[in-house]
């Protein structure tokens, strides 16, 4: 094909028809340029060629050899085509087979020379090299010798179909324009922009990957340093609210709590209410992990602008926690005749009045609510007038740009104070780092009398063992969480569904108890109903989905069981067990896995969650287990927004501020640096996207 260039788009290249150009655009990818800057996540390393005679069993091995005899099977047993190849090189001969690919037979003939890669195992005595990667000679090895990129792809596309398209655009790499500072580059020792992105999809070797990566992750550090610094000084010029401290009707708030606050919340909620009254624009992040209690400190931040008339928002990222929150700052603010209101796609209400219409409605909560709660919905709204605070609970779940687009009052010139909880574990010293533009608040002790929870893997045989004693919790008047993989079940996968494990506990396993459902699918009023019953106790044990993983706050209940567990990462595997505990009754967490523990990983992973109880020391065994190799591609930590290899490279946090902070000092508006704002456009626009 002729004339294509980065803006082709991918439905034009060779090979590429209509349904696969929509397998690709469902992965993100449109352009030529997209497909060069999807990266693969691992490599396989087939950089060993050997003999034939010289193969071991259980070896990625890659070898070139000339077909003797291919023929398909039909195997009568299991109806699969199986087809058998004879291989053979100078030193001897191989068995290869393949399952259900009978159409190879047409692609590969006797006396052609090909390339195979995979594993050598041993079959009816004999060894085998079983459903290889393969390649004509003629067609290149990009398949089957040195490391091999594997991609993190959907279902219905092969790794060789992406390798084949990658190869044919490969080329322009050459043609994306560097934006780093040539000088900065020689003296930091970085690779070219091209020749990473070449060296990324096909390496010549692991230095290279490595050398190829840094690049590319400095790139991407530094360009958030150069934001956040922008961020910051754009901060500085804006007007801000003033809030005056209500002093004395604080005290008395805090004073008539059911607790005591914690020297940790005092000192976050004090933090907050001087930023309020110095006439500079707050931005802070509140970091606690789960269940340390930051709601209460938002709330101190909530009572003392509302009582300067001043407006306050607060934002969840699902509708359940939204709900959760309109419901305990009704209750905190019972004695305070507050207006307070929720805003979700579906659903209005308010503690106040409101109109028929739904429109009219909305304008009402607008104009009248002293405190707006609502999910992503809220940030597509307009902002009402003398919003003077924003919040933003659980900030790790939202975007860089949708926390900005909230801060940032569109219609007028001051900017309402910023304060976003997250129960993140970033070590102080790196948040500084990191995000630059925001000051820190860290709460680090919880509330008194709180117990470490019990946390077990349950092997199938005593899974009865744990219902019994489940039971005993319930007859205590305790409650129970079991949180499911999936909503319905699949075909495909051999994992719990919360329908059906509600229907399996309901009829086999607790008879006697009262179960309910939860999960995203089900109607706004329904979801409201079944929290509501689990929060009066009708309820004792809630089946759900992942929705519960945030913020839901029963303080009654004391059992976390996960079903699947192996298939949640660590991060979320202890927000989930963060649901329970939050009381001084003593809890516990049951992992119960749907296959017998087969990967040594998983087990170190699910043993992890009962040794350690805090977010750091499980965000640093992530970062091992998953080792560097995990960096690109579509595996999150969930511990934070970044690729976890960033989050806890200091070095390379360092370094990346460090010369951001060079050039913004020296030109604050890029404009002698007309690269690095053109590429913080489309960085910004991408992360929009996302
Ligand atoms: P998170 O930090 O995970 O958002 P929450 O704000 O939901 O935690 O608080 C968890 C629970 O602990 C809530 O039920 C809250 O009322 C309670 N709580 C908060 N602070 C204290 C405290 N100082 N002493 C006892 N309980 C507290
Ligand atoms: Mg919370």
């Amino acid at each position: 094909m002729t004339n294509i260039n980065l803006n082709t788009q991918i439905s034009e290249l060779k090979g590429v028809g209509k349904t696969l150009s929509k397998k690709l655009n469902a992965l993100g990818l449109k352009t030529v340029y997209d497909l060069i800057f999807y990266f693969p996540f691992r490599y396989d390393d087939f950089s060993r060629q050997v003999k034939i005679d010289d193969l071991k069993e259980d070896k990625n091995v890659s070898l070139v050899g000339t077909i003797e005899l291919i023929q398909n099977k039909k195997s009568w047993r299991q109806k699969k085509y199986i087809t058998e190849a004879l291989v053979s090189d100078d030193s001897g001969t191989i068995k290869v087979v393949w399952f259900n690919q009978a159409f190879l037979t047409k692609t590969l003939q006797t006396g052609d020379t090909i390339s195979l890669a995979g594993k050598v195992k041993y079959s009816y005595g004999q060894l085998t090299l079983v459903s290889p990667q393969y390649e004509k000679i003629s067609q290149g090895k990009i398949n089957t010798f040195g490391l091999v990129p594997v991609y993190s792809l959907s279902s219905n596309l092969t790794q060789k179909q992406m390798r084949f398209f990658v190869s044919q655009v490969i080329d322009l790499a050459k043609k994306i324009p560097e934006w780093l500072p040539k000088n900065l580059l020689e003296n930091l020792n970085l690779m070219p922009l091209s020749q990473a992105v070449f060296q990324i999809h096909f390496p010549e070797s692991k230095k290279s990957v490595e050398l190829a990566r840094q690049r590319l992750e400095f790139g991407e550090l530094f360009l958030r340093q150069i934001k956040t610094l922008i961020a910051k000084n754009n901060l500085k010029k804006q007007a801000a609210f003033t809030i005056d401290f209500k002093e004395s009707l604080t005290k008395e708030f805090v004073d008539k709590l059911a607790f005591t606050l914690t020297n940790d919340q005092k000192k976050a909620a004090w933090e907050i209410i001087s930023d309020l009254k110095k006439g500079q624009t707050m931005s802070r992040l509140l970091e606690g992990d789960v269940g340390s209690g930051k709601t209460i400190v938002a709330a101190i931040a909530i009572l003392n602008v509302v009582k300067n008339d001043y407006k306050c928002a607060l934002m969840a990222p699902t509708e359940i926690l939204a709900r959760q929150h309109f419901h305990t700052l009704k209750e905190l603010f019972k004695n305070y005749s507050l207006k307070i209101s929720l805003l979700l796609s579906k659903a209005l209400e308010a503690n106040f009045p409101l109109e028929k219409s739904r429109k009219k409605q909305k304008e009402k909560i607008y104009s009248e609510s002293d405190i707006i709660i609502g999910t992503h919905s809220l940030l597509f709204q307009k902002h009402p007038e003398k919003l003077a605070l924003a919040i933003i609970d659980e900030q790790h779940r939202f975007g860089v740009t949708q926390r900005q687009y909230l801060s940032q009052n569109k219609q007028e010139k001051t900017a309402p104070h910023f304060l976003s909880l997250t129960a993140t574990p970033i070590p102080r010293s790196l948040a500084l780092a990191f995000y630059g533009d925001l000051d820190l608040s860290i709460i680090k002790e919880q509330p008194k009398g709180r117990k470490k929870i019990i946390t077990e893997i349950i092997s199938e045989e005593k899974r009865d063992q744990a219902y019994n004693f489940i039971k005993e919790k319930l007859d205590l008047k305790q409650q129970a969480f079991v949180v499911c993989p999936l909503i319905e079940n699949s075909q495909k996968l051999e994992v719990k569904s919360a329908k059906e494990e509600l229907k399996r506990l309901k009829e086999q396993v607790f008879p006697e108890y009262n179960l309910g459902l939860l999960h995203g699918r089900l109607k706004s009023q329904e979801k409201e109903k079944v929290m509501k019953d689990f929060l009066d106790k009708k309820i004792d044990i809630l089946v759900s989905t992942s929705v519960v993983e945030v913020g839901i706050d029963i303080k009654n209940a004391s059992i976390m069981m996960i079903e699947g567990a192996e298939r949640f990462g660590l991060a979320q595997l202890h927000q989930f067990r963060g649901r329970v505990g939050r009381g001084d009754t003593q809890s516990y967490c049951f992992l119960f896995t749907s296959q017998e523990i087969k990967s040594e990983k998983t087990f170190k992973r699910l043993s992890a969650l009962s040794q350690y109880h805090d977010g750091l020391s499980l965000a640093k065994i992530d970062l091992d287990l998953r080792g560097s190799g995990d960096i690109y591609g579509k595996l999150q930590s969930g511990f934070s927004e970044l690729r976890l290899a960033s989050l806890f490279d200091y070095e390379l946090i360092k370094k990346t501020r460090e010369e951001a902070e060079k050039i913004i000092n020296k030109d604050p508006e890029l404009k002698n640096n007309p690269t690095i704002k053109e590429k913080l456009g489309t960085w910004e626009r991408n992360i929009h996207l996302e």
